[in-house]
């Protein structure tokens, strides 16, 4: 029969016979969800965003309310034309990418393309890929949410406008081929300025003065201890300060010769409250500190857990919650799971009697949930023998940190010792763990940290003083940022959101602005003189009440509070306006050129410094008649034994190290730089990113 034939009524049969077409992103999450819904569901995947701003042009129209100029993208056509073919037999369609702003928008510019295909067209969400809450999710079958969508075409015109305005100007100043981003940028300039504040810092001298003092007629073979430590902590009460060895030298004299005399003795319970489950930001801090995973390397396995593990027998199980979250909450049904699970294997005394409240911070919204394990609850145990490594590891960190967030209090007791002696005041003490609580299932390093054991003394009782222990310090400098303390300073200043901090760190990097040493960020000699250019001409985008305003403002278009062309023109106008600025001024300068003393080993020509994308390159000043070029080395002399190269700076996967110049005859590697002491005291293992 020919093709031609085969429309109206024939193509309504093939439709009473065909499935209901499911529409998620990835075939992980496919094959989870296919093996709930059963045989009448065909799940396919569409991996990811299949339409998008054309990549060679701004394609906005400013003139006419920002209107995008959407467009398939390129090596996406294949997937589209699958999906069109499926959506024709398809009983309905339901579009059931991740539940936020990206996942909406993947769902409506599909739905754009199929609507003419199929009469009905639904989006399902959920926030947990397991049996209960998928069949909830089909039953309660709804629209797309155009708010959500807005939100993400804000978000989208906006970074377009900055990316793609910006960058031709770093590419006038410095090098073609450099980015700059609107959140990025922001970044990177925490970055520079906290290694600018390194290089500022001044350490200050400071003293401390500890005393060993020994409890009069107790016997060196009595199990009980005779001497205890104790601290200088004020004089004439007042807090003591030791700026210099002068003062502690006049202080040792008098000390040396007064009465120590127990002053009042209190002892306190302190409780240590569990803390919250995950949010994205809490859960890429803890990977990182606990088990040193990059911000990416979390998400990529949390995202596995999330869409599904083969368990065996079972088939494909998703074991996380959605892991992209701001949110603590739980719902109704983990709690009771949870509180079930601790009164079984803990015991009464360590599930309270009403459960844990816990308040998410910033947004009050509280749509989506904490990151928990799914329901039915398998402990990590149960699922170790289906896991990889690391899986298991995250897996096992979201389950304890889940549990114990609804445990009873960890209860410590606290001793404090005051003794007089003289004008001066020493004091002794410490806390020792009496009830483990929810530290049982989530350890701190805290509470290994033992008590100093303390004789047993009554007020008035005089002790004699066996040692003074005067120690010097510095003041040090703030640390670099780590994967985990960027996080953390990006959601408190309210940059990014749960599904860009890790993005986001990841780019700045590709991008060649920042370096990861060891485990902890640099900017690189490129990110520090973008930076300076691009803070100096748009002070009011590459700003951080801007970035935090602009998030607010798209939450706001999220919630359906804010207008998303209105929030696209307050921004533009003055936007342009510095643009224009910056454009004029960009025009009157000339790239310098700087000499060095080398010669090119080709050609005899001297060398010069040029800036291009992975940073600063010498090149021939011959250049194009002679191309030769090479990278500039650190000035360090390889430490190899008969080795002449020097140390270059290379990257891998795993972050920035130094190599020698003479690879592949030399292989000598360090992870730090030759001559930076901030680093180079630093033996920390490298962040696992692959
Ligand atoms: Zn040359
Ligand atoms: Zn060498």
């Amino acid at each position: 029969m020919p093709a031609k034939k085969k429309t109206g009524v024939s193509a309504k049969k093939d439709r009473s016979k065909g499935k209901f077409l499911v529409i998620v992103e990835s075939p992980a999450k496919s094959k989870t969800i296919n093996k709930i819904l059963g045989a009448d569901y065909k799940v396919i995947a569409c991996m990811g965003h299949l339409v998008d701003l054309p990549a060679g042009k701004m394609g906005i129209d400013f003139e006419n309310d920002f209107k995008p100029e959407y467009a398939v993208m390129k090596n996406r056509k294949k997937y589209l034309t699958d999906l069109k073919k499926e959506a024709k037999s398809a009983k309905a369609v339901f579009l059931a990418a991740d539940p936020d702003r990206e996942g909406e928008a993947i769902c409506w510019h599909i739905e754009n393309q199929l609507k003419k295909l199929s009469p009905e067209i639904y989006r399902v969400k959920f926030e947990e890929i397991t049996d209960k809450v998928i069949k909830e999710a089909f039953s309660h079958k709804g629209a797309l949410d155009m708010n959500k969508v807005n939100a993400q075409q804000a978000r989208r015109i906006l970074d377009r406008i900055v990316g793609y305005s910006l960058s031709p100007f770093l590419w006038g100043k410095i090098t073609r081929g450099l980015s700059a981003g609107r959140v990025q940028s922001v970044a990177v300039r925490l970055i520079v300025e906290r290694e600018d504040a390194i290089r500022a810092f001044k350490p200050q001298e400071y003293w401390s003065l500890d005393a060993i003092l020994r409890k009069r007629g107790v016997d060196e073979k009595d199990d009980a201890p005779s001497t205890f430590k104790a601290k200088l902590v004020k004089h004439k009460g007042e807090k003591v300060h030791m700026e210099a060895r002068l003062t502690v030298d006049d202080i040792l004299a008098v000390l040396k010769n007064e009465k120590f005399i127990i002053k009042d003795i209190a002892r306190k319970q302190k409780k240590s409250y569990p803390r919250s489950p995950y949010t994205t930001s809490l859960m890429q801090q803890d990977a990182f500190n606990r088990i040193n995973f990059s911000a990416s390397k979390t998400m990529r396995i949390a995202q596995r857990l999330y869409e599904g593990v083969e368990l065996g027998d079972e088939g494909s199980v998703g074991l996380i919650t959605y892991m992209r979250t701001d949110s603590v909450r739980i719902s109704d049904d983990a709690l009771r799971a949870v509180r079930e699970y601790i009164a079984g294997q803990y015991g009464g005394q360590y599930c309270p009697e009403k459960p844990v409240a816990h308040r998410s911070k910033g947004r009050a919204q509280d749509a989506h949930e904490a990151i928990r394990p799914g329901l039915p609850l398998r402990d990590p145990g149960s699922v170790a023998s289906f896991l990889n490594s690391d899986e298991l590891k995250l897996y096992t960190l979201i389950w304890n940190r889940f549990v114990a967030s609804q445990m009873t209090n960890a209860v410590y007791s606290v001793l404090t010792v005051n003794i007089d002696a003289g004008e001066y005041m020493m004091r002794a003490g410490g806390a020792e763990l009496i009830f483990r609580g929810f530290l049982l299932a989530f350890n701190s390093a805290k509470q290994d940290e033992e008590m100093e054991r303390i004789p047993s003394l009554d007020p008035g009782e005089e002790v004699d003083l066996q040692e003074l222990l005067p120690e010097q310090h510095f003041t040090k400098a703030p640390p670099r940022y780590s994967d985990a303390s960027l996080v953390k300073d990006l959601e408190e200043k309210g940059i990014g959101r749960p599904s860009t901090y890790a993005p986001i760190i990841r780019t700045v990097i590709d991008r060649n602005y920042v370096k990861r040493i060891a485990r902890y960020f640099q900017p690189s000699e490129l990110g520090e003189l973008v930076t300076k250019l691009l803070v100096k001409n748009f002070p009011d985008t590459i700003n951080y009440e801007f970035t935090a305003n602009m998030e607010n403002e798209l939450d706001g278009i999220e919630e359906g509070n804010v207008n998303w062309v209105k929030v696209l023109k307050d921004f533009y106008e003055p936007f342009s306006r510095r643009l224009e600025k910056a454009r004029e001024r960009m025009k009157n300068v000339n790239k310098e050129e700087v000499k060095t003393d080398e010669v090119c080993a080709e050609c005899g020509r001297p060398m010069i410094i040029k800036w291009g994308r992975r940073g600063r390159f010498l090149s021939c000043s011959g250049f194009p008649a002679c191309r030769n070029s090479k990278s500039i080395t650190t000035g360090v002399k390889c430490p190899e034994e008969g080795c002449s190269g020097e140390l270059v700076e290379r990257r891998s996967r795993r972050g920035t190290f130094y190599g020698c110049t003479n690879y592949p005859n030399c292989r000598y590697v360090a992870k730090t730089p030759p001559k930076d002491p901030l680093t180079s005291v630093d033996n920390g293992d490298n962040v696992e990113d692959e």
